[in-house]
C-alpha cells in the first residue's frame, strides 16, 4: 500500500489547513476524520435522538452512509454528506461543535467510524487527520504527527474562522473555554482519547505559518 500520514492533535491545532496542503503538494487523499464525528452528531440533533440513547446512537451511526469530499478549493473544508444530506457547513455550527465530543465518546460510535477510515485507508496514499490516527486507527502510518497550540492561540484561530463565516457573537474568552473543555473531554474519555503517539513526532504551531508546518511534515515525510 501507499505511504500514509498521520495528524493528530486538539482542537484548533491547525490540523485542518496544515492536513489539506500536505495532501496537497504530496498528490495524497486528505481524509477528516473529525468531519466524520460531526456529521454523526448533526444526525443526532437533527433526528431528535438524546445524546446519552447509546442504543439508538449506535444504530444510527452503524447504519449511516457518509461521504466526503474535497472542498472547492485549499481553503475549504471538506465537503460532507451523511444520508445524503449535504451537511458541509451544518457540521460546523456551535451545536455540533458542543455535542461532538459526548458523541465521539461512544464507544460503538467509534468502532463504526474507524471501521470505515481503515477500509478507505486500505491502499494508503492518505493524509488522515483526527485525535486517535497514530495510535488506533493507522499505527502502522509512515509518518506521525502530532500538532499543538496553547490554548490561546487556537482561540485566536477559531475567532478568525468565525469572523471569516460573518458570525462575530462569540467572544475570545468564550472560545478560549470551549476549546478547553472540548481538549478534557477528548482525552480524559475512556474509549481512544486523544494522545501522542509514541512514535510521534509533536509540532508546536505557535508562531509558526501554516507553510512552515506543511515543510516540516513534507521532510519528515522525504526523509
Ligand atoms: O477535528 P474536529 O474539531 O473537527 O473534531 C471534532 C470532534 O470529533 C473532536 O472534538 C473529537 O471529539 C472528535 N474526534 C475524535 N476522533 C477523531 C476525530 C475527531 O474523537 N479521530
Amino acid at each position: 500500500r501507499q505511504a500514509i500520514i498521520a495528524i493528530d492533535g486538539p482542537a484548533g491545532a491547525g490540523k485542518s489547513t496544515v492536513a489539506r496542503q500536505v495532501a496537497a503538494k504530496l498528490g495524497l487523499v486528505y481524509l477528516d476524520t473529525g468531519a466524520m464525528y460531526r456529521a454523526v452528531t448533526w444526525l443526532v440533533l437533527h433526528e431528535g435522538i438524546a445524546l446519552d440513547d447509546e442504543c439508538a446512537i449506535a444504530e444510527l451511526a452503524s447504519g449511516c452512509v457518509i461521504e466526503l469530499a474535497p472542498g472547492q478549493d485549499l481553503q475549504s473544508p471538506v465537503q460532507v454528506w451523511i444520508n445524503h444530506h449535504d451537511v458541509t457547513q451544518a457540521i460546523r455550527s456551535i451545536a455540533v461543535t458542543s455535542n461532538v465530543s459526548a458523541i465521539a465518546a461512544q464507544s460503538a460510535v467509534r468502532q463504526a467510524l474507524v471501521k470505515q477510515q481503515q477500509r478507505w485507508g486500505k491502499k494508503g496514499g492518505l493524509v488522515a487527520e483526527g485525535r486517535d490516527i497514530g495510535s488506533h486507527v493507522f499505527p502502522d502510518a509512515e509518518v506521525k504527527i502530532f500538532l499543538t497550540a496553547s490554548v490561546q492561540e487556537r482561540a485566536r484561530r477559531r475567532l478568525r474562522d468565525f469572523q471569516k463565516q460573518g458570525q462575530s457573537d462569540i467572544s475570545l474568552e468564550q472560545l478560549e473555554k470551549d476549546i478547553a473543555e472540548r481538549d478534557w473531554k477528548d482525552s480524559t474519555r475512556k474509549v481512544s482519547p486523544l494522545k501522542k503517539a509514541p512514535d510521534a513526532v509533536e509540532i508546536s504551531t505557535d508562531g509558526l505559518s501554516v507553510t512552515e508546518v506543511t515543510e516540516k511534515i513534507v521532510d519528515y515525510y522525504q526523509q
